[in-house]
């Protein structure tokens, strides 16, 4: 597709590769606007096969399916970042792919990310690269204590152990298998936060307005917007930072960088998702256009535009926990109560399944002050137990 081509509502179809609940909200919003939409992925109960068009239940790597997708779709996007870069290549040589293979292999492998926050000019936390059992003697003294994480494949906290010292740094390494690492200094955290940025194919960019992010065990557990406890400089220097690591890696379609707030009010950036992200989800309640729809825009060549915040919003993660009362037994969370609250709206995704820990939805808060905000949200948390 040349790049002045636009793919206009209710006239092409879009591809997705990956079937969770972010190529679900993908599809809803494309869909929305009349496209048709078909997902690649292999598992037959996937949230976003279930309302596609049409869903290809095929490993991302079958030349067939891959053909398939090409042959039917006008542009593809992916809905996470460990589809193999290979996939995106071979779809990119037939049809428009967005992100494209080379931003997407450099959000998978942490090494190559630090070294595209370093190359952007955007501090992050000092750290170190190990490859085999002999590197944990030449790591800096000063990165302990600190955090080991895998190179690849690492989310939700998973593939991360703390570490003291070089005695506990050589054991989690073994622990993680020996593949590639990276050593982060243990950085004294006040706040998380993270933003949105969008570009397209001819390089405008555009930000939703920053997220405040709370995590619980390595899992975020709550965004709020506006983000209450960063001035508006610091909001400013990480959409300016966001803006810096798009661009130079020629990204198109919707990143999410995140980033730390040290004690002193540094700002350091921690890791990127090629794709919309869950803190984003606030966006689909409390914004004039969501980050799903942004995605469809950027993908499609369709104009972006900066998008309005209309209230202040709280977004509270369901996880499978909710569906399991303090014995074990399964319940329903109290659904009825909590769309009696005002502001309220619910996100499910469709999962036929709970389990402990898993993104079961999501639900997103708004009202006319941040303080009415959050005591919906309190409410809405004792209705959830
Ligand atoms: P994931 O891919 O699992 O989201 P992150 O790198 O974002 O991995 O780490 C998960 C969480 O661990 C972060 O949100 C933050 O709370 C904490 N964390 C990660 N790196 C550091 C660090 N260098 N110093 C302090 N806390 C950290
Ligand atoms: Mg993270």
């Amino acid at each position: 597709m040349a790049a002045e081509h636009v793919l206009l509502p209710g006239q092409a179809t879009l591809g997705v590769l990956g079937g969770g609940q972010l190529g679900r909200m993908f599809v809803q919003a494309a869909q929305s606007l009349g496209y048709r939409c078909v997902v690649l992925d292999p598992d037959a109960d996937s949230p976003a096969g279930a309302v596609a068009h049409q869903h290809v239940c095929a490993d991302y790597l079958d030349d067939a399916a891959l053909q398939q997708l090409s042959q039917t779709c006008d542009a593809i996007t992916t809905e996470f970042e460990n589809v193999p870069a290979k996939a995106l290549q071979q779809l990119a040589a037939h049809t428009w792919v967005a992100p494209a293979a080379s931003c997407v292999s450099i959000c998978q492998d942490r090494v190559a990310e630090k070294a595209h926050f370093v190359a952007s000019g955007v501090a992050c936390a000092p750290y170190a690269v190990l490859r085999q059992p002999n590197d944990v003697q030449q790591v800096p003294d000063a990165l302990l204590p600190g955090i080991l994480k895998t190179a690849r494949m690492g989310y939700d906290g998973k593939g991360q152990r703390r570490v003291r010292d070089r005695a506990e740094l050589a054991a989690a390494f073994a622990e993680l298998g020996q593949v590639d690492c990276v050593l982060e200094q243990l950085l004294p955290l006040q706040l998380e936060l993270s933003v949105l940025v969008a570009r397209s194919r001819n390089g405008q960019t555009v930000c939703f307005p920053v997220q405040q992010n709370l995590h619980r065990d390595g899992i975020l557990a709550v965004t709020e917007v506006p983000a209450p406890q960063v001035s508006a400089a610091l909001q400013a220097q990480a959409r300016e930072s966001a803006v810096a690591i798009a661009q130079g890696m020629g990204y198109v379609g919707v990143l999410c960088v995140e980033f730390f707030v040290l004690g002193d009010g540094a700002l350091v950036v921690n890791e990127m998702a090629p794709r919309p992200h869950n803190s984003g989800h606030y966006s689909m309640d409390a914004c004039d256009i969501d980050q799903f729809e942004m995605q469809v825009r950027a993908l499609t060549g369709l104009p972006l535009r900066e998008p309005r915040l209309q209230s202040p919003v709280l977004m509270l993660n369901l996880l499978g926990d909710l569906w399991f009362d303090a014995q074990g037994q399964e319940r329903t969370p109290d659904w009825a109560g909590v769309l009696a609250l005002p502001g309220a709206q619910l996100h499910l995704y469709g999962k036929a399944q709970a389990r402990p820990g898993r993104k079961m939805g999501h639900l997103n808060i708004s009202a006319a002050s941040a303080e009415a905000t959050r005591a919906s949200a309190q409410a809405a948390a004792r209705l959830l137990g």
